[in-house]
């Protein structure tokens, strides 16, 4: 090691140091010239042995992201060298950088995971010439915006930021974001984030990064216990194959099914049934409840079908809930001769052997798989060892599904009103503009803007105004249909869509929504108010194709409402179908 021998090198010095001072102590004062020389010479050797000892300091000094980061053990290269994982991983990284483009267009993000042995962050999914390849792990700097989630501005930082991104021409409006990917609680990467325009990333935005790095994180530590968990290869490519298939953008249900084939393939059964418990499903973990809910079953029928509800307590169904142990009987009355199957009220049934394994949602019991079967012959003890890990594969399925529920709603939803945010609506404006192109139906776009709604926040305060806005518009979803798209367009304006009508046909739409918030009496901590708002209506095709006009002419329509003191609607007056007017 150069360390060592620079100690050695140190302590050689140090003695012939100390030979000299000793010399110089017994030297006789006749001998004076002798004298001075060797004077000198102790001075210029404390100068070289105080450097020298600086620099074995330094090299004993341990560099300080190592000493904080005990992630640097974590090695990707193990996930990304089989195949199995490797398939997951890349669809788990390139599922965030999709993510990230659909929150907001302006923003390019690219993710960077530590080389333990480089001591570097390397890039791993995002756009090489864009990004750039490699960022030292020892830059204090970007350490520091790494931890703290922050923004880097461009123009402030244009060091910092020539060593993450490739380019010249920066405007300096530009900004970055950093979302830590922690592995067992230390840093092992980060979502580099870049933004056009520092305006462009909102509060709720910069949240949904943050959460988007915890989502990767979460990601890896299920990829990395996958890996260590699963012994046999065949039972491994089938539950990643499962697991890769996993659509997390569809509903729980979807994972459920999912599941089926799974359990089907490795286990012979007369019956299979999944539950959880009633407040997994509602999403309230730390909320004790008592009642679970079936999620799926398979094989023989009987009145315990899916949705039905049975006590967690008391039952063999909710054993496995309750203690978190599982089962494995070959006559489940005899060895648990005082629970019910699952209602005390239930009819006879011929079940015997039976195995059985909690689903783990985050370390928690949170529902059972039960196999069970008419004949006695038992299950065996290796095949319970595999629903047992089939119970963790499911809760971590669960988990992950949900928790991208939530990225996907944060980033898509307004979190006042739980609408759909501006940036959202425009997409869907898109999609419904070509789905109705392609089946030729007309849609009816509408703006609707509280009317001097400043003087609510002026009078009554601004938490007062926030109140107006969630009730206008829960008003506004519950008087169109599910498939219409409800939108919060910017602070007190909303847009709606409704699919496959005509201005005309949903005057009577519009009319209710304005009847409905004049006739409302707000009311929060016993003060209350009335409000009125206008709308304005234009129809595609018929007035315009373009997302831009249609917006425009229901916009202007909205304002004519206002002019005539407002809680109205005014359609759109095509000057070549003046019939259409109706205000
Ligand atoms: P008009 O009848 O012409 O529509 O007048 P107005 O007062 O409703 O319109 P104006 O656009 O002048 O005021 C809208 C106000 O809405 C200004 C802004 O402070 C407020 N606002 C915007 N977003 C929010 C929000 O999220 N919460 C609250 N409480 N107020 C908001
Ligand atoms: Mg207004
Ligand atoms: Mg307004």
């Amino acid at each position: 090691m150069a360390s060592n021998d620079n100690l050695q090198l140190f302590s050689k010095a140090l003695t012939v140091f100390c030979f000299i001072v000793f010399i110089y102590f017994f030297i006789p004062d006749s001998l004076s010239t002798f004298s001075n020389l060797l004077k000198y010479l102790i001075i210029i050797a404390t100068i070289v042995i105080l450097m020298f000892y600086n620099k074995v300091l330094g090299e004993f000094t341990i560099p300080e992201l190592p000493s904080q980061n005990p992630s640097i053990s974590f090695d990707i290269s193990t996930i990304k060298s089989k195949n199995s994982t490797k398939d997951l991983y890349e669809n788990l990284t390139s599922l965030v950088i999709a993510t990230g483009t659909s929150i907001n267009p302006n923003c390019k993000s690219a993710i960077y995971i530590i080389d333990p042995i480089k001591q570097v962050f390397t890039l791993q999914e995002g756009k090489a010439g864009e990004f750039a390849d490699v960022i030292s792990a020892g830059n204090i700097q970007i350490k520091k915006y790494i931890d703290q989630n922050k923004k880097l501005h461009q123009k402030d930082h244009p060091d910092i930021w020539s060593e993450l991104f490739f380019g010249q021409n920066w405007r300096g409006s530009e900004c970055a974001i950093f979302s830590p990917i922690k592995l067992h609680g230390n840093i092992a990467g980060f979502i580099l984030t870049s933004i056009d325009h520092f305006t462009d990333a909102t509060d709720n935005e910069m949240n949904t990064f943050k959460k988007m790095g915890e989502f990767v994180s979460f990601g890896l530590e299920n990829l990395e216990s996958l890996d260590k968990h699963i012994l046999g290869e065949d039972s491994k490519s089938l539950i990643l194959e499962i697991l890769f298939n996993l659509d997390y953008k569809s509903d729980a249900q979807n994972i459920f099914n999912q599941f089926k084939y799974l359990l089907r393939t490795f286990f012979q059964y007369d019956r299979i049934t999944v539950s959880v418990r009633k407040e997994t499903e509602n999403r309230r973990k730390h909320d004790k409840g008592v009642i679970s809910i079936i999620k799926l079953t398979d094989g023989e029928k009987d009145e315990f079908v899916e949705g039905t509800e049975f006590p967690t307590n008391g039952s063999l169904h909710g054993l496995p809930v309750v203690n978190g142990i599982s089962i494995i009987t070959s006559d489940w009355r005899n060895s648990h001769p005082n629970i019910s199957r699952f209602k005390s009220s239930e009819s006879e049934s011929n079940y015997k052997s039976v195995i059985a394994a909690p689903i783990i949602i985050e370390g928690e019991c949170r529902g059972s798989i039960v196999l069970e079967r008419f004949e006695e012959r038992s299950f065996t003890s290796s095949e319970l060892k595999d629903l047992e890990l089939i119970g963790q594969v499911l809760g971590s399925a669960l988990h992950w599904r949900y928790e991208y529920e939530k990225i996907h709603n944060n980033a898509t939803h307004d979190g006042l009103s739980g609408l759909l945010n501006h940036q959202t609506f425009k997409e869907r404006f898109n999609d419904e503009i070509q789905r109705a192109a392609r089946f030729q139906q007309k849609m009816a776009v509408m703006m609707f803007d509280l009317d001097k709604f400043k003087n609510v926040n002026d009078t009554l305060g601004h938490q007062y105004g926030d109140y107006v806005i969630q009730t206008t518009a829960k008003i506004m979803i519950d008087n169109v249909r599910a498939v219409d798209v409800v939108a919060r367009y910017g602070g007190e304006e909303f847009a709606i869509i409704l699919i496959n009508t005509t201005a005309a046909m949903s005057n009577m739409v519009a009319q209710r929504i304005v009847d409905n918030i004049a006739d409302y009496e707000f009311s929060m901590d016993g003060v209350e108010a009335r409000l009125t708002i206008s709308g304005g209506m234009s129809e595609y095709p018929t007035h315009t194709e373009s997302i831009r006009e249609l917006i425009e002419f229901a916009d202007k329509a909205m304002y004519a409402t206002k002019k005539q003191n407002g809680n109205g609607i005014t359609i759109h007056q095509n000057k070549l179908n003046e019939d259409d007017s109706i205000s």
